[in-house]
């Protein structure tokens, strides 16, 4: 068991020579988010950016450093991840580097007014009650407004080079999902946590197999083997292809209470989120668990363990048993 780090907020922390953390708050969720500052030859990379509601005191973060932030670098379009960006740009007077597909998503989830409607009607057809895809849609156009995402960021792709640094693709949490790598150490971004795993869902417009992209992902950190790994949340990561397995192994776990559930007939996403995460969810909390449930749903459908059902108003699903048996 990983002992618990003691979040000290907004004062840059060293981990190793050159690998700085500053940890800003979040209202919910883990509560906190973790930045990470790498030192390069023309000055440093800020890695994230926490959430755009609070004021993050980035003089005070600046000053602490014994050289200019010279690029900001964004792991993926979640709000604790880039919605500080643009105040961080303007603080820094620093360029946002941002994926290609993930600048893309990011523009159409936050840079548009039209998504909280559309992931609301989406619900709707995944089995979710109106009151609570009501709830859903106001919550979303709230939200919507804390993220300051940087507009037109300087592309990067898979495979370039940030100050010595490798990008890697680790799609699953989010599509576009990044990480950065050099001499064994992981910048992580939320591919892979400790003690929290991170949240893989199925969302409109996205990858149709989130969860298939997340295992791959966690098969190519367990490969890679780095020696430490520092995540956007939560512990430090001391064995990285370990942890990697170890949330493999708990997804597979969650797949065959996802295929149990649907044990009886066809349900919706929505029903098997009641069964695998419980009744008593807020809203918020309920959008999670029905993309949660609908990620493992698509990976049994792609693993012929399971079959959807579509008749345009309405998408349930079906289990497959194994050996052909169509009933218990
Ligand atoms: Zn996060």
């Amino acid at each position: 068991m990983a002992h618990r780090t003691e979040h000290t907020f907004a004062r840059p922390v060293e981990l190793e020579p050159g690998v700085l953390r500053v940890t800003l708050p979040l209202p919910t969720g883990p509560r906190h988010v973790h930045c990470y500052l790498l030192r390069g030859d023309e000055g440093w990379t800020l890695v994230d950016t926490g959430l755009g509601l609070m004021e993050t005191p980035w003089e005070e973060i600046l000053a602490a450093l014994d050289g200019p932030v010279v690029r900001i670098f964004i792991t993926h379009m979640h709000p604790d991840h880039v919605g500080g960006a643009e105040a961080a740009a303007e603080a820094t007077g620093a360029p946002v580097l941002q994926g290609r597909l993930d600048y893309l998503q990011c523009e159409r989830v936050w840079g548009s007014s039209d998504w909280p409607r559309r992931i609301a009607d989406w619900f709707l057809v995944h089995g979710v009650p109106p009151e609570t895809a009501e709830e859903l849609l106001e919550s979303g156009h709230v939200f919507a407004d804390f993220v300051r995402f940087a507009w037109n960021p300087q592309p990067v792709e898979p495979g370039d080079d940030v100050a010595g640094w490798r990008v890697l693709a680790t799609p699953g949490h989010a599509d576009g999902h990044l990480c950065l790598y050099r001499d064994g150490v992981l910048i992580a971004g939320d591919t892979l946590l400790t003690p929290i795993t991170p949240a893989i869902g199925l969302y409109p417009d996205s990858r149709p197999d989130p969860l298939g992209d997340y295992v791959s992902s966690l098969g190519l950190v367990a490969d890679l083997a780095p020696r430490v790994s520092y995540g956007g949340h939560g512990e430090t990561v001391s064995e990285p292809a370990d942890r990697a397995n170890a949330i493999a192994a708990h997804h597979e776990d969650r797949l065959g209470r996802t295929q149990a559930a649907l044990d009886g007939g066809p349900r919706s996403g929505y029903d098997v989120s009641l069964e695998l995460f419980g009744r008593a969810l807020p809203p918020i909390q309920r959008r999670f668990a029905v993309a949660e449930a609908l990620s493992h749903l698509e990976r049994l459908v792609v693993l012929g363990r399971a079959s959807r059902n579509e008749d345009g108003r309405s998408v349930t699903y079906t289990g497959s048993q194994p050996g052909g048996r169509e009933t218990a």
